[in-house]
């Protein structure tokens, strides 16, 4: 017999539910009437129907596992001037799907996630939102003992690559109705083709692959490029063990348990390319019996190189300020001298922009003016930098310090002033200017991030 694709789900009961942030823009595009919002809502006590937990399945690390939200509930769909949403509250207690884990989540760690979405959406990555980090008055054993905490998760989705491949090995009797679905929900563009799984692969990935140069661009490191953990909207989610690279540095990792980077900065293109076959064969059953072939879809995937590439230079110019097509030189040459001097990668593109904007002796150095020669020759276009270069990333010892300060001072002034920067991350602004400062180098070789915390 066919397998679920979800459990109907009871959020735990939780006192004294405490709101401790709450995003304004993001009840504005919901339509929500947010003095109508309590903690009670928020935390899943005041339901309007019993949520779910999906079942889905996974490559983690490599290896095939069947998973599901093990401390997740979806508590449904809204549907706001044509837009779909998923509402969905993470940590609100055990699953079917919890294995051993308690379903639980520390107040430090969904604060994290969502600073970070935060962030990513005003870089205008497209990501999961986040509506409200709520504190319960639990206790929870992590590495240390926090309270525990409710984030208020918005997607479009949270179907992945993985609930695809659960679909296919554990209820392939409703691979096809299921794809229909997923395509009429989020593609419904292709109803109508009878090419529709080859389109529906296609577009996929490339809005993974716009994802993925997207993370490029600024520096992200997602950390935990599962399968599970893949939108097939292109949205960037689960922020677990992310961080931002300041340093460049190809080889970046912050995960504990990466021990290999196999998720590592420079290696989230070829694991998106791994991930998309993943995907492509838990479509493959598809293509027996319909008009298109398997064969067509390899062939999409067969391109995935040229067309990543070309994203990501097109992407590289933009920052560059570079107009016309072509100067791939230039962009090599500029990505050479990152990987040798391993300096700051948003700041050296503000000083490309802004000369003498840092006072660092890396940018005096006779190699960084050959840089800026070179790439002033082609490019330096203003306005096409102002839109690709962040003046503000969420710098990792920044989060850290904010989320101890909270932690262990119920003091959230730090929290709110990094969320209030990461507002505008396009803007500059004087008074904030300290906000652009990299870390010690030392800070970043030692920082740890941490998955299920
Ligand atoms: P990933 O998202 O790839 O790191 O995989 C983590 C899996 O473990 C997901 O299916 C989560 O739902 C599950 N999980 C993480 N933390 C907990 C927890 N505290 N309790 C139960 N399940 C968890
Ligand atoms: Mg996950």
């Amino acid at each position: 017999m066919d397998a679920k694709l979800y459990s109907r789900v009871t959020p735990e009961q939780v006192d004294n539910p405490d709101i401790l942030v709450f995003n304004r823009a993001l009840s504005d595009d919901l339509g929500i009437d947010t003095e109508e919002i309590t903690g009670q809502i928020l935390s899943g006590q005041d339901l309007l129907e019993e949520p779910i937990a999906q079942a889905y399945a996974g490559h983690q690390y490599g290896s095939f596992t069947v998973l599901g939200d093990g401390r997740a509930m979806i508590l449904g769909e809204h549907v706001h001037n044509g837009n779909r949403y998923d509402i969905q509250l993470k940590g609100s207690g055990r699953t079917p799907y919890s294995g051993r884990g308690d379903g639980k989540a520390t107040v430090s760690s969904m604060l994290r996630e969502y600073l970070y979405s935060y962030a990513m959406a005003n870089l205008r990555i497209n990501t999961s939102r986040s509506l409200a980090v709520v504190e319960t008055d639990e206790s929870i054993e992590r590495r240390q003992t926090e309270p525990g905490a409710i984030l208020v998760r918005v997607m479009n989705s949270h179907i992945r690559y993985g609930t695809f491949q659960y679909v296919a090995s554990r209820a392939p009797g409703e691979l096809e109705a299921f794809t229909e679905y997923v395509i009429d929900r989020h593609y419904p563009h292709l109803n109508n083709s009878d090419r529709k799984y080859v389109e529906f692969f296609d577009e996929v990935m490339e809005a993974s692959v716009e994802m993925v140069v997207d993370w490029l661009r600024v520096g992200f490191i997602h950390g935990v490029m599962n399968t599970d953990n893949m939108s097939i909207d292109g949205e960037t989610f689960d922020y677990g063990p992310c961080a931002f690279m300041n340093y460049y540095d190809e080889d970046a990792v912050f995960s504990s348990i990466d021990k290999h980077g196999r998720y590592a900065f420079g290696n989230q293109q070829k694991i998106l390319k791994w991930n998309l076959e993943r995907f492509a064969e838990s479509l493959e059953p598809l293509c027996s019996d319909s008009t298109v072939t398997f064969d067509e879809i390899q062939a999409k995937l067969d391109s995935f190189e040229d067309i990543f590439e070309a994203k990501y230079y097109t992407m590289m110019r933009q920052k560059l300020g570079i107009t016309s097509d072509g100067a791939e030189a230039v962009v090599d040459e500029v990505l050479d001298w990152l990987r040798t001097s391993g300096a700051d990668y948003t700041n050296t593109f503000l000083e490309l922009e802004n000369p003498g904007s840092f006072d660092d002796p890396i940018y005096s150095s006779p190699e960084f003016e050959q840089i800026q020669e070179k790439v002033a020759e082609v490019g330096l276009d203003e306005n096409l930098m102002k839109q690709a270069n962040p003046r503000y990333i969420p710098r990792n010892y920044l989060v850290e310090n904010a989320l101890t300060q909270y932690v262990e001072g119920k003091d959230l002034s730090r929290f709110k002033a990094l969320l209030n920067v990461l507002q505008n991350p396009y803007e500059s602004n004087e008074a904030t200017s300290r906000f652009q400062e990299p870390p010690p180098k030392e800070f970043d070789s030692e920082y740890t991030t941490y998955c299920n915390t």
